[in-house]
């Protein structure tokens, strides 16, 4: 019984471990944040690298639109240590070159493989091309915009399918900005579903990037979205 015990979490794990589900963060957006805003945005990027840092079960994580404030302010903390994040991408194109011009994307893409801590001191020199992200097989009806602002709801989340987070700090300024941003580009669009599980929060709460992406990180590990969202925004008292 023991043995079998063990065998069922080893295929567990298996399972888990062959999750290759994608995040892009959508860092289009500099022109509509003051300094400070980018500042916040930046740390919550590093505290979203963190959390995939610490998943069981990372996910691969694209920035796309790498080319303004946000860049150089990623550029200036820790001697651009964003270079040496594992599984992650930097794209200085929008995302929508991933399925309308893979070529020139291809061109400018740097990808830190690896876990960290096993990484060489010259991580750097790790980065490489990556092809397998960016080929054209990376079909436009496989990304889902995630915004509070739609009808939609996550039911699950796919393997195949890119899930992208709006890369912004605006403090619930600008409604709507990325629904209609994802409709320009012909994606889905994908509410986490918060009102469903945590009945005392509004259904179209709006959440950090990282408190995003870090409910993701924790459903692929439970595959339980109450769990998952109460792990993450606090109950309240
Ligand atoms: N006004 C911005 C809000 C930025 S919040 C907008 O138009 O989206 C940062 C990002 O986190 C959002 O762009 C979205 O991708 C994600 N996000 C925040 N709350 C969410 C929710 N309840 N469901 C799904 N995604 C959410």
């Amino acid at each position: 019984d023991e043995d079998d015990d063990e065998d069922k979490k080893r295929q567990a794990k298996k399972r888990k471990l062959e999750f290759g589900g994608q995040v892009l963060v959508d860092l289009g957006f500099d022109e509509m944040m003051n300094d400070k805003e980018i500042v916040s945005l930046c740390s919550q990027l590093a505290y979203t690298h963190s959390a995939n840092r610490n998943a069981s079960f990372p996910f691969s994580l694209v920035f796309t639109s790498v080319n303004g404030r946000t860049h150089q302010r990623l550029e200036s903390l820790g001697d651009a240590s964003y270079k040496r994040w594992a599984n992650t991408t930097w794209m200085s194109e929008s995302y929508e070159h991933l399925w309308k011009d893979t070529t020139s994307a291809q061109d400018t893409a740097t990808t830190v493989a690896g876990d960290v801590q096993t990484a060489p001191a010259s991580a750097l020199e790790q980065m490489v091309s990556c092809p397998s992200v960016l080929s054209p097989t990376i079909a436009q009806n496989t990304f889902v915009y995630l915004t509070a602002d739609t009808e939609d709801e996550l039911t699950e989340l796919k393997p195949n399918e890119t899930y992208i987070i709006g890369g912004i700090c605006d403090h619930n300024r600008y409604k709507n900005l990325c629904l209609n941003k994802a409709k320009e580009s012909g994606i889905r669009t994908a509410r986490l579903p918060i009102g469903r599980y945590l009945a005392s929060l509004p259904t179209r709460k709006v959440l950090t990037v990282n408190q995003v992406f870090e409910i993701l990180v924790k459903w692929v590990e439970t595959k339980d979205w109450e769990e998952s969202l109460y792990s993450v925004i606090p109950k309240r008292k």
